[in-house]
């Protein structure tokens, strides 16, 4: 095996904040372009109340809504070159558990080349909001060996860069951009990627 590659689903793998903005469009009448979504906080970015928020998050996370998010463009060419240049694929997720089986038809239906899907516990989602919420912790899958993480999580993705001694693929997304920069606070460690293209050229054998 050439190493092991993380890659996360939401805004990684798939579309989600477009279909989080559909919802939120159906429930609240209120069109909003992913370019205002400026803080990976929607409570922020959506400028909801904090109960509010537990409703919008339950309501996103239904399956009829996650089974019907589309694919990040160039996502599963990339995974299939380093599948074929022998890498493993971990998906790793922050839903919570009780998606798992929405997420793993959907990963199937998309065709999504990996090896296993794990969830970590990268938001903290409180157990009212999520029944069952167990996720693995960040400090659990660092006992595994990555050579790559790929993350649209400025925060999470600091967090990762600390915890695991892998480089971190950033994808740039309007959530991410906001000053200090995590590229910035964590150099050669954290690298800002356009899009898939330029994750599959710049870590063609991370
Ligand atoms: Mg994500």
């Amino acid at each position: 095996m050439a190493g092991c590659i993380y890659v996360d689903i939401d805004d990684v793998l798939a579309q989600t904040a477009r279909a989080f903005a559909r919802v939120f469009e159906q429930e609240y009448g209120r069109r909003i372009d992913l370019e205002e979504i400026e803080s990976f906080d929607l409570g922020v970015s959506l400028g909801l109340s904090p109960a509010s928020l537990d409703d919008f998050m339950k309501s996103v996370h239904r399956p009829e809504v996650l089974a019907e998010i589309e694919p990040m463009e160039g996502a599963v060419e990339v995974l299939a070159a380093w599948v074929d240049r022998g890498y493993e694929v971990a998906v790793v997720t922050g839903r919570p558990p009780g998606t798992e089986a929405v997420s793993r038809e959907w990963l199937s239906k998309q065709e999504v080349p990996h090896h296993s899907l794990t969830f970590l516990d990268k938001y903290s989602w409180s157990e009212d909001l999520f029944s069952g919420s167990q996720a693995i912790s960040i400090e659990e899958l660092s006992r595994r060996s990555f050579s790559l993480v790929v993350e649209d999580s400025a925060e999470v993705a600091c967090r990762l860069a600390g915890a695991l001694e892998a480089p971190v693929a950033l994808l740039d997304r309007p959530w991410n951009r906001s000053s200090p920069r995590p590229e910035d606070e964590l150099k050669g460690r954290i690298f800002r990627c356009r899009d898939w293209q330029d994750i599959g050229e710049r870590f063609a054998q991370p």
